[in-house]
């Protein structure tokens, strides 16, 4: 057997089950597609090889060997006469040919069903625009989205009870969303691309009990500032949470002050998430708001950008470039310390709450 082509062949079959396309097929399509011979016996000891190491199921079909017809009959029928060209084998003096078929084991890939982003504090930036437009042209899928707006936070991040009332109405709002999936008759689970407070909102949600009955797909949170130690374990393992890809950037200077001015708050955006069932991944050169560049975002989104991997392909294989595991022994910083910051910042927050309302009412 040559090398490079047995390699060929491997990589493709890794590709597939990455991917999770295409996991069935007979040797013939698979001759087709690395372009090799069909009556190559390297390769079908290449599939069977497959097979030994349980990396495949082998079941055989049969095919009308009718020459004009050729067609793969179907399973489980007492093949004598073809269903399609209705050629009487007997009569012929022919018999189906057997060809054979492999499966792949490995899970298919999934499809976005839609999406909720939840944006950090501010984004009234362009990036909302770009990502509707960006989303629509690049996914693969349409996928409906909603961009929910929890208008403008600013110093309302400083203090807890108004972080109460933002996760309320932004469970409140998920909830309406879910219920009206149910009616179009979409999937009632939304996955979810979260960003900067918004990680954390999304967060307080997930432990309300008075939302324990909403259902999320896989999330992704960016430049988050939710605790490194956070329990997405039991989320997951609770089935309340399919998977969460935590998107990091190498360069973001905001997340490591979260926990000293917000209540509740940690750099899991640095540091990354200890739960095991996460999936913690380093972009080195991306700042805070990196992830929402029009062309980062695109790169994201595109057909194997990042994102748009972690959201349809199967997880078993999912290895992606930047992936880390974070070091097991992270502490918050010491709690008398945060008081102060926090105190300090709550009291900013006093001084400027009528600015804030002020702004609110002019630019709201
Ligand atoms: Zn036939």
């Amino acid at each position: 057997m040559n090398a490079t082509w047995s390699d060929r062949w491997q990589a493709e079959i890794e590709r597939r089950l990455g991917e999770g396309v295409e996991l069935e097929f007979t040797l013939g399509q698979f001759a087709q597609a690395v372009e090799a011979g069909d009556a190559d016996g390297a390769l079908q000891a290449f599939l069977d090889g497959l097979v030994s190491a349980s990396i495949a199921l082998r079941r055989d079909v049969y095919r009308c060997p009718m020459g004009p017809c050729a067609r793969v009959l179907p399973a489980g029928m007492a093949n004598t006469v073809c269903p399609f060209c209705l050629a009487d084998y007997q009569q012929e003096g022919v018999a189906p040919e057997a060809e054979p078929a492999y499966r792949l084991v490995g899970e298919n890939s999934r499809d976005i069903r839609w999406v909720i982003v939840i944006h950090g504090m501010n984004s009234r930036a362009k990036w909302q625009e770009v990502f509707s437009w960006e989303i629509a042209n690049r996914l693969s899928y349409s996928a409906p989205v909603l961009i929910y707006k929890y208008g403008w936070a600013t110093i309302d991040v400083f203090a807890r009870w108004l972080h109460e009332r933002l996760a309320r109405r932004l469970g409140e709002r998920m909830r309406i969303a879910i219920e009206q999936a149910q009616k179009s008759r979409l999937p009632t689970r939304p996955d979810i691309i979260a960003h900067s407070f918004g990680t954390l909102l999304l967060s307080r949600v997930l432990e309300k009990p008075e939302f324990a009955d909403l259902k999320f797909g896989r999330i992704i949170t960016a430049a988050s500032i939710v605790r490194p130690d956070f329990d997405w374990d039991r989320l997951i393992e609770l089935g309340r949470v399919e998977a969460v890809l935590n998107h990091v950037g190498g360069q973001d200077r905001a997340v490591p002050l979260a926990q000293y001015a917000i209540p509740g708050a940690g750099p899991g955006g640095t540091v990354g998430y200890l739960a095991a069932s996460t999936l913690n991944v380093r972009a080195d050169h991306y700042g805070h708001s990196g992830f929402f560049i029009p062309e980062n975002l695109g790169v994201a989104i595109s057909r194997h950008g990042l994102w748009q991997a972690f959201l349809t392909r199967p997880l078993a294989h999912f290895r992606p470039q930047g992936a880390f595991v974070p070091e097991p022994h992270w502490r918050p910083a010491p709690l008398l310390l945060r008081w102060c910051t926090r105190a300090l910042a709550y009291g900013v927050f006093w001084v400027l709450a009528p600015f804030s309302w002020l702004r609110r009412r002019l630019d709201p």
